[in-house]
């Protein structure tokens, strides 16, 4: 069966313009500058594209059923965003429980909220136990799938093309840095950064820092600011839900998942909110107004992440942050705001977020909007699209909707993988899969070319 699908894929390739052009490049010797032809490698299970949480907790549970796959990752490590993007000091917005990947539980030792350092850590372990090894600087450029062969093609930038039957997306809602356009912003003399490049507040010391964003990453590097003298100022142009990191000893998130098992989300929602005027005030007086949907409610319509307070409300109520409103334009040393203000700043701390790089590889209309790189359907459906393709770490639910996604994805593999192989394949001590069936015959063709 095997030999046929090779076969097969030959047959293909005389249609493949790709392969066409670099076999005839390869062959014709006068044209010096053509690359070298790709390296093309038929993978027997899932690639998976990303070696961040998602990627590696969907490869785990893959292997835990016995069926192999391929990680490809753009970086040289694993879970680059939080060893490489992120500030020192990170801590896990949400107790561990609720971050745990599947197959392994954090370290006892661990505090309820793991630092940064301890959560790579634990995804070294992560790695090493389930024996992973992702294709580390392999960026994929294209994957688009091949209807005449019922497989995906990704492309890579180490010059490889990969064909495989199921593609796992795992790049994350947070691949690239999210910059808005501010007018004037290139004439401002100062530096000017995404926060995805802040590591600590010491480089900051008494200069005065303007943070662009209020959602758990502004507030936390205008903490991290104040801490070190620096001083800092916060733009917050929409409403702010912040709420207490934790309320009555038990943590916040904790709490609501807990009373939605009970309670409608809009009674949820009223008793965070009078358990975060409890614990904070009243935020509006600090230029923190409240949208008029609650916090539950504004993730699940909107995907609107709440901002859980780990002590910056404190310094802007004691005057160490300022609030400020919009901002209209920068100047080469001043910035100007919406109210009229005129302020001076040494440095522009962007931290406006993140968005998805899938529109810029995934030739797919379907289950991936364009516009903005999510799956297009609601949860709890973000997870799966057509023709084995599929999402990890898309649901705006964090490292738990990472692990929820990663689970569903394998047993979904699994219902094809075992289809017709024999019940001994699930004990193969090797996971090395012998191919028993062609791939082309698991998706039937939807339209006849060629
Ligand atoms: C500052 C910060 C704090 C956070 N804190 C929490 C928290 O406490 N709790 C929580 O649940 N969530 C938190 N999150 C959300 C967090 O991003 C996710 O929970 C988690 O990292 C998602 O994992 P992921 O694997 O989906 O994405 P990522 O961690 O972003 O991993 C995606 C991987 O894909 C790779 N990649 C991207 N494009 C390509 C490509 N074209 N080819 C190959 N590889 C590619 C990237 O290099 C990266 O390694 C936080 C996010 C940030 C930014």
């Amino acid at each position: 069966m095997e030999d046929n699908y090779l076969r097969e894929m030959e047959g293909k390739q005389v249609h493949d313009p790709f392969y066409h052009r670099n076999h005839n490049n390869n062959n014709n010797k006068k044209i010096s500058c053509s690359p070298p032809p790709r390296r093309q490698e038929i993978v027997m299970g899932p690639v998976i594209v990303g070696a961040g949480p998602s990627g590696l907790a969907t490869a785990a549970c893959l292997k835990e059923k016995g069926i192999p796959s391929v990680i490809l990752e753009r970086t040289s490590c694993i879970a680059s965003l939080w060893k490489h993007r992120t500030y020192d000091r990170l801590c896990l917005h949400l107790p561990k429980q609720f971050c745990e990947l599947p197959g392994l539980p954090f370290p006892a030792h661990y505090p309820e909220y793991p630092t940064r350092a301890q959560f790579v850590d634990y995804l070294e372990s992560y790695v090493s136990k389930f024996g992973l090894r992702p294709r580390f600087d392999e960026a994929v450029e294209s994957a688009e799938y091949d209807e005449d062969a019922g497989m995906w093609r990704v492309a890579t930038a180490a010059n490889a093309e990969y064909l495989c039957r199921w593609l796992v997306v795992a790049t994350g809602e947070n691949a690239e840095a999210a910059v808005p356009e501010i007018e004037g912003i290139g004439e401002f003399v100062g530096e000017v950064k995404h926060s995805s490049l802040y590591k600590c507040g010491e480089e900051y010391k008494g200069k005065k820092v303007l943070v662009v964003g209020c959602g758990n990453s502004g507030m936390e590097v205008c903490l991290d600011l104040a801490n070190f003298g620096a001083c800092p100022s916060l733009v917050v142009r929409d409403t702010v839900h912040v709420l207490p990191r934790e309320m009555l000893g038990k943590s916040t998130f904790g709490l609501s998942m807990w009373l939605m098992k009970w309670l409608p989300i809009r009674l949820v929602d009223r008793l965070l909110l009078f358990g975060s005027w409890f614990a904070l005030g009243d935020t509006s007086r600090f230029g923190l107004g409240r949208p008029s949907l609650g916090p539950l409610e504004l993730k699940t319509v909107h995907g609107k992440t709440p901002v859980l307070d780990v002590g910056t409300l404190a310094k802007i109520r004691s005057g160490q942050i300022q609030v400020l409103p919009g901002i209209e334009r920068v100047r080469r040393h001043t910035v100007e705001f919406v109210d009229d203000r005129i302020e001076k700043f040494d440095a522009i701390l962007l931290a406006t977020g993140y968005k998805s790089n899938v529109p810029s590889w995934l030739k797919e209309g379907e289950m991936f909007s364009e516009k903005n790189g999510f799956p297009r359907r609601p949860f709890p459906h973000t997870w799966k699209g057509e023709f084995g393709l599929y999402a990890a770490g898309f649901a705006k639910r964090g490292l738990m909707g990472a692990a929820m996604d990663a689970q569903k994805i394998a047993q979904d593999i699994e219902k094809c993988w075992f289809i017709d192989t024999e019940p001994k394949l699930k004990t193969n001590p090797n996971n090395s899969m012998p191919f028993t069936r062609s791939p082309i015959s698991f998706f039937p063709k939807t339209t006849t070319s060629q």
